[in-house]
């Protein structure tokens, strides 16, 4: 155990043994697959279990919830040094997709995609467009109404794995203006006659996972591929979205703690103006705030993932969820800020002890929602009368 561990494992003694477990099963798998293609580290690591999802029952003694147990898993898979984009990918769909999924589909229309739990079919969330991802109700996508089923034609733009995904949970329009119920959600295979995947985006933050385009032309979709009835897009997506926000950042932990032991055990060691480095109150300063913001971020995490844990509808979660997501994506920046200052020009050399990922942390002040919009949210939730 490292110094750090000591400080921060503040967790029931149930939540830390699965951290624990993931980090050590996962860390020989993590090593093995470094620098392999996408789809053979997800496979390697979703082999875990860690897609599973357990009955919505709570659990009993000291073992963990479903919801915690999944976040534990996941903090412990990027403690083992796993490629942070395929930890963010399998935080996502468990947590953006999975989870939500079961709580909105009926029981057999879950039972027929429960096989992504196995990791060999992956999802993605295709939400954003080109001209903007922020304000849904302004898209172009449209599924119109054509016998049984629909046809759907559009395009969904930077879409975390829809170069690879096998699956898309797509949100269209199928009516016109800013109606609440203009919206809806449909989810189908990605090979179908009528999707195209456009070229990947070569992409700055968690290169590790690939982030792509679908391009819909004429897509037939069944009426069996309608997610709730027709015009509760907007709800399915609040869904989606208060879950995300709640826990996607989990995946930030693991890369968190590993920054924070690093450096602290460069502060310790490197000599510095005759004295060792950690010896400056500055430097200590610094140490301090970063084990401030993982421990506070993890504290947030967990909270939320017990509040999912006692069957708290997510309607009543989104100001939290929201807060949570601000606060865990600022910390993530603010703790890297620190660690960068700290190493010095190592932070800029690739092969270094000590590179960083700048571009990473600062993406999710924008994913799961832009952190401006989201403060706007909380606040309209306060009842001010502001809108985006
Ligand atoms: C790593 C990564 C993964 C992603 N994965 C997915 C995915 O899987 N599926 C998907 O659908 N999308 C995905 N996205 C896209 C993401 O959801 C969008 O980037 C996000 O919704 C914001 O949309 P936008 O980038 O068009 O920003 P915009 O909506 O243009 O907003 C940009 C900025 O403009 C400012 N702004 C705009 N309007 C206002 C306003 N009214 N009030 C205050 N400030 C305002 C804010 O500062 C805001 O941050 C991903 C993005 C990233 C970075």
């Amino acid at each position: 155990m490292t110094a750090t561990d000591h400080l921060l494992r503040t967790g029931p003694a149930g939540t830390e043994a699965v951290v624990d477990e993931y980090r050590d099963l996962a860390r020989p798998l993590a090593e093995r697959s470094a620098g392999k293609d996408f789809r053979d580290q997800w496979e390697a690591l979703a082999g875990l279990g860690v897609l599973r999802l357990a009955p919505p029952e709570p659990a009993g003694g000291d073992a963990p919830g479903p919801v915690t147990r999944s976040l534990a898993m996941i903090e412990g898979i990027g403690l083992a040094g796993a490629d942070p984009g395929v930890v963010y990918a399998l935080a996502s769909q468990v947590f953006g997709m999975q989870y939500p999924l079961r709580a909105v589909l009926p029981r057999d229309a879950w039972e027929s995609v429960a096989h992504v739990q196995d990791g060999r079919v992956l999802l993605c969330h295709a939400l954003t467009e080109r001209k903007g991802g922020s304000d849904p109700l302004s898209m172009d996508t449209r599924a119109r109404r054509d016998g049984e089923g629909y046809v759907l034609d559009g395009a969904k733009t930077f879409i975390t794995a829809a170069p690879v995904a096998d699956l898309a949970l797509v949100f269209a329009r199928t009516d016109e203006g800013r109606s609440p119920f203009a919206l809806s959600a449909f989810l189908f295979p990605v090979e179908r006659p009528g999707v195209t995947r456009a070229e990947p985006f070569a992409k700055t933050a968690l290169p590790g996972v690939p982030m792509g385009e679908l391009v819909f032309d004429g897509v037939r979709l069944p009426a069996s591929a309608l997610i709730g009835g027709e015009g509760s897009g907007l709800a399915v997506l609040s869904s989606t979205t208060t879950w995300e926000r709640a826990l996607l950042l989990g995946y930030a932990l693991g890369p968190m703690r590993r920054t924070l032991q690093r450096v602290t055990d460069w502060a310790s060691e490197r000599g510095h103006f005759g004295r060792r480095m950690g010896s400056s109150h500055q430097v200590a300063a610094r140490l301090s705030d970063m084990a401030l913001a993982l421990h506070r971020s993890r504290s947030l995490l967990y909270g939320m993932a017990a509040r999912l844990d006692a069957g708290t509808p997510t309607r009543r979660l989104s100001a939290e969820a929201a807060l949570t997501k601000i606060s865990v994506s600022e910390d993530y920046v603010r703790l890297t800020g620190h660690a960068t200052a700290l190493s010095g020009v190592r932070a800029f050399i690739a092969d270094s002890e000590l590179p960083a990922d700048l571009h990473s942390p600062m993406a999710a002040l924008t994913y799961a929602g832009p952190n401006d919009l989201l403060r706007v949210g909380v606040a309209r939730e306060f009842g001010l009368p502001v809108e985006n």
